[in-house]
């Protein structure tokens, strides 16, 4: 059943790998960060995964022999059974990397894989909004937009592991063109670099934005940060921005209210850090949009674990495969 007394999780970023060691209870004892550097490949970034496997393990006092498991989560697209990483925009050279084998081999401990965003999603469900309820969606918005769908207290993944892509749900068919190649997603109208495209955009018409002011006058140096400021100072161009931003967001979750009929959407990621007010409005449009019985016990609510959400989901994912507790709390 289990050889070992702690777990392990990792979280793989294109930018950042961020690891942590659990006892089984799920309780994080040690957490660290350290850069992907994935512009070297694939082995070389499994070789840093391992290192901030080592290095977590040695914060917290742990020996690797007593690790049970290690969890993982990257972005997909994935096969999750086999620890298949297929293609990733944001991991050059990634193309069909064994990842589970590859980290087996070098750690010695049984390892499973999954899609990142569905590992968030668990690990709010255990720790985080997500707490006692079984039927939800959560979307990180951040770099790009991201779901994961927990239904009936498990994972959706779908049947190749490619559920969730709330991101490529097409809101707009004559919109901007999304790096998917359509036109138009949720993520090419409403996540971090598309709210900054649509305010810099917006900077022709509005020049004397406080937007501008807070980005020290550099229009390449505006950030979804500025946007937010600005519009809780009640500058005209961020409102217009962050209104938008909830209109297409809030037309997103309706669509997936409408398919799933869950009792919790959860928005978390970088974006979804500045809490109501980008929800409130978000909660507006979705109120306007959907059947009344539909949002009869819909609650729209921040995620709480922030950055930790996945290596705690990647934690939980080792545990429910290890069987330590085969039915969780
Ligand atoms: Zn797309």
């Amino acid at each position: 059943m289990m050889a070992g007394k702690y777990l392990a999780g990792i979280d793989l970023g294109g930018t950042k790998i961020y690891a942590g060691i659990a006892d089984l209870e799920g309780k994080l004892m040690a957490t660290l960060k350290i850069p992907t550097e994935a512009e070297n490949g694939p082995q070389a970034v499994v070789s840093r995964m391992v290192e901030s496997l080592r290095l977590a393990a040695e914060k917290a006092g742990v020996k690797m022999s007593e690790i049970a498991g290690l969890g993982v989560g990257t972005p997909g697209p994935l096969n999750s059974r086999a620890g298949i990483v297929y293609t990733t925009p944001n991991l050059p050279g990634w193309v069909e990397v064994p990842l589970a084998d590859w980290l087996a081999v070098a750690t010695g401990l049984p390892v499973f894989v999954e899609n990142d965003a569905n590992l968030a999603a668990l690990g709010e469900k255990y720790f985080g909004t997500g707490q006692g309820v079984d039927n939800f969606v959560f979307i990180t918005v951040s770099t790009g937009i991201g779901g994961g769908i927990i239904l009936g207290g498990q994972i959706w993944r779908g049947v190749t592991d490619m559920a969730g892509e709330i991101g490529h749900m097409v809101i707009d068919t004559n919109g901007p063109r999304c790096n998917c190649g359509r036109q138009g997603c949720l993520e090419v109208l409403a996540s971090g670099p598309a709210i900054v495209r649509r305010a810099v955009a917006g900077l022709k018409e509005y020049p004397d934005s406080a937007i501008l002011r807070l980005a020290s006058g550099q229009a390449q140096g505006v950030t979804t940060h500025h946007i937010f400021q600005a519009a809780r100072e009640g500058d005209p161009l961020a409102q217009v921005v962050v209104h938008e931003t909830a209109f297409y967001l809030g037309t997103g979750i309706t669509n997936v209210v409408h398919v799933l009929n869950p009792a919790l959407v959860i928005i978390g990621g970088g974006v979804g850090k500045v809490g109501e007010q980008l929800l409130r409005p978000v909660r507006e449009v979705v109120w306007e949009q959907t059947f009344a019985r539909s949002r009869e016990r819909l609650e729209i609510r921040q995620a709480r674990l922030g950055d930790d959400a996945g290596v705690l989901g990647a934690i939980l994912l080792a545990r429910g495969e290890l069987e330590l507790r085969p039915s969780c709390p």
